[in-house]
């Protein structure tokens, strides 16, 4: 993967910057391909410090590799009940996974950011980089926030090794979600009392390259969650995930 120093800043002092340069250690530097993008700070006179035990060292404890489950969706079609499940069964089965939901983050991390277009991409940027921590960490890290955007959700992507990102859209169409309206949102959006509303006055841009798709059936009638998280485990055993 190329990785552009003119994501730096400050050029002059890029030299300086993990992990925009050096010109030796291209995995260091964010060149290695099965490595991802991690580039793009704007500090300067920081180098990174590796540490002796890592992340195959706490696969190997743990019996597992760490990945980033990323559910996307419209508000209500059920991604953090799948993540729950998704994580349910896999704790069942004694694997170590950690649930980030966009709206308990928001709780923390990201109280201070709002819905406006350039909030939503900082709060999806930080729980991508959160997500990339927990895996290198060797957590299985399920990720579910509506993520409307396209853009947004490569980036996060950009930020695993090839493979680790595994993208699940639950595709439920937006009346079902509406008729749903579990917190009332739908209703709101379509009273005007909330603007920018994904999927009534904000648009969603459906996946094209997800690894999983799940679809309500033809009558309609989805899959009970469980199905669902089956569905996405399945693919991590399939995969190694579920192995050291
Ligand atoms: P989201 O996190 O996408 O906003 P939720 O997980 O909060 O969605 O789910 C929205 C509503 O849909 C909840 O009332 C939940 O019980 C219900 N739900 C979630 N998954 C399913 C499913 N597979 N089948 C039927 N209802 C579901």
């Amino acid at each position: 993967m190329e990785v552009s120093k003119t994501l730096c800043v400050n050029e002059e002092a890029a030299d300086d910057c993990f992990p925009c340069l050096s010109h030796s250690d291209d995995k260091l530097l964010g060149n290695d391909p099965d490595y991802g993008n991690n580039n793009g700070c704007v500090s300067t006179n920081i180098v990174w410090h590796k540490c002796s035990v890592e992340k195959v060292d706490r696969q190997e404890l743990l019996k597992q590799k760490g990945c980033v489950i990323w559910i996307t969706g419209l508000s209500g079609s059920g991604k953090s009940t799948v993540a729950c499940a998704i994580s349910r069964g896999l704790h069942a089965r004694g694997k170590l996974t950690y649930v980030l939901d966009g709206d308990n983050v928001r709780h923390g991390l990201n109280r201070d950011l709002s819905f406006k277009v350039e909030d939503r991409a900082e709060n999806i940027r930080r729980i991508g980089e959160v997500a990339k921590l927990f895996a290198d960490s060797g957590v299985i890290c399920i990720a579910s926030l509506i993520s409307p955007y396209i853009k947004d959700r490569d980036a996060c992507r950009s930020l695993l090794p090839q493979g680790d990102f595994v993208e699940v859209f639950i595709d439920v169409p937006l009346p079902i979600c509406e008729a749903r309206d579990p917190k009332g949102l739908y209703k709101l959006a379509r009273s005007g009392k909330i603007k920018g509303f994904t999927g009534i006055d904000d648009p969603y841009e459906r996946p094209v390259n997800c690894e999983i798709t799940l679809v309500p059936k033809t009558d309609g009638v989805c899959d009970s969650p469980d199905d669902m998280a089956g569905k996405v485990i399945s693919y991590l055993e399939e995969k190694g995930y579920l192995q050291a």
